[in-house]
């Protein structure tokens, strides 16, 4: 079958190369992938940086939807052949502690699609049939495939982690990319007020269209003290940050007494120097995220199907031109997710 694959790391080794078709084993399913969706993790992932060892040629992607192909031996029988369903990519023991307690994304095992993983930019992918779910019926393959990584992570940071309460004012670093649009999308009809920042006056501006209250652009105003002006010195209630580096003190000077930052990303850098006076003396939460639960996930799609919300979709590209696509990512000109048409 086909795939996006590298064969050594390195933007320049990704290619779409033939590989073994798999088969579902106990307790799985295949799924023949008819959309994909890029993540900045696949970036990660193909550049070699996560520390982890790959069999190559390593399929790249961790978001997919399509249509159930095979089932395995102790599936329930609710999954069947046919079924439209998009992939949950967190893959946890199921047996540990946290597992047990229900917080996958805690397991201390945790791993990846596309990551530890064989990925979804496949024809066919193999999965736990714990990690499928039915798509929300108004979306499209596409849609779906968008719902991934982004969504679960955003519905987790801003509901569970950041318990965002309906009418707070609410600040998402970054506006354009996958999971600050997500964010955006998840926070926008319970938020009383919601600010975004870029450094791309365009994307602000598109986010304004969007429904945003206000935008800083970061290259040229400091973002506390505009977040201060737009408030009317009050601050935000909720930062939902993706990007780390020196956005977090950002963050922070953003906040109310008392606020909260969620951080669940580190795009714009791995270290942030923090005034530990600024963090007690407000009274201020620092609190990290990573992906989420089962109970995440299906929250969010029931969130996504009631509300017929429609995921931000930059671009979909035929299976050959995904190569291409991730440059695109690498180089940050999107809004939304970019979708690889991968079967029909
Ligand atoms: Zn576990």
């Amino acid at each position: 079958m086909r795939a996006l694959t590298i064969d050594g790391y390195g933007i320049e080794n990704v290619a779409v190369r033939e590989v073994a078709r798999p088969e579902p084993g106990a307790g799985e399913v295949t799924v023949a992938v008819r959309a994909a969706a890029f993540n900045h993790l696949d970036l990660w992932t193909l550049r070699g940086t996560l520390g982890i060892e790959h069999h190559f040629p390593h399929v790249l992607g961790a978001d997919g939807a399509g249509v159930v192909e095979a089932v395995g031996p102790g599936v329930p029988t609710g999954i069947r052949p046919g079924a439209r369903v998009l992939m949950n990519p967190a893959l946890s023991c199921g047996a540990c502690e946290r597992c047990r307690a229900g917080e996958q994304s805690e397991c201390t095992s945790f791993r990846m699609l596309g990551e530890h993983e064989p990925g979804t930019v496949a024809e066919v992918v193999r999965v736990p049939s714990g990690n499928v779910f039915p798509i929300p019926e108004h979306l499209d393959f596409a849609e779906a495939a968008a719902l991934g990584v982004t969504f679960v992570t955003a519905y987790r940071m801003l509901f569970n982690r950041g318990a965002m309460r309906p009418g707070e004012w609410v600040l998402i670093t970054g506006i354009g990319g996958g999971l600050a649009l997500s964010l955006f999308q998840l926070a926008r009809p319970s938020a009383g007020k919601v600010f975004v920042t870029s450094s791309s006056g365009e994307k602000l501006a598109r986010a304004q269209d969007l429904g945003a209250d206000g935008g800083v652009n970061y290259r040229e105003e400091d973002v506390g003290r505009a977040i201060r002006r737009l408030t009317g010195k009050r601050g935000v209630d909720l930062v939902a940050d993706s990007a780390g580096g020196a956005s977090v003190d950002a963050s922070l000077r953003s906040l109310r007494k008392g606020g909260r930052l969620v951080v669940a990303g580190a795009t714009a850098g791995p270290t942030a120097e923090i005034d530990v006076r600024r963090v007690f003396w407000n009274q201020l939460s620092v609190i990290g995220s990573t992906m989420g639960s089962v109970a995440d996930v299906s929250d969010m799609l029931r969130l996504v199907a009631g509300s017929k919300l429609h995921p931000i979709v930059d671009r979909v590209v035929p299976l050959d031109e995904a190569p291409g696509a991730l440059r695109l990512l690498e180089a940050g000109g999107q809004f939304g997710k970019i979708v690889v048409e991968v079967g029909s």
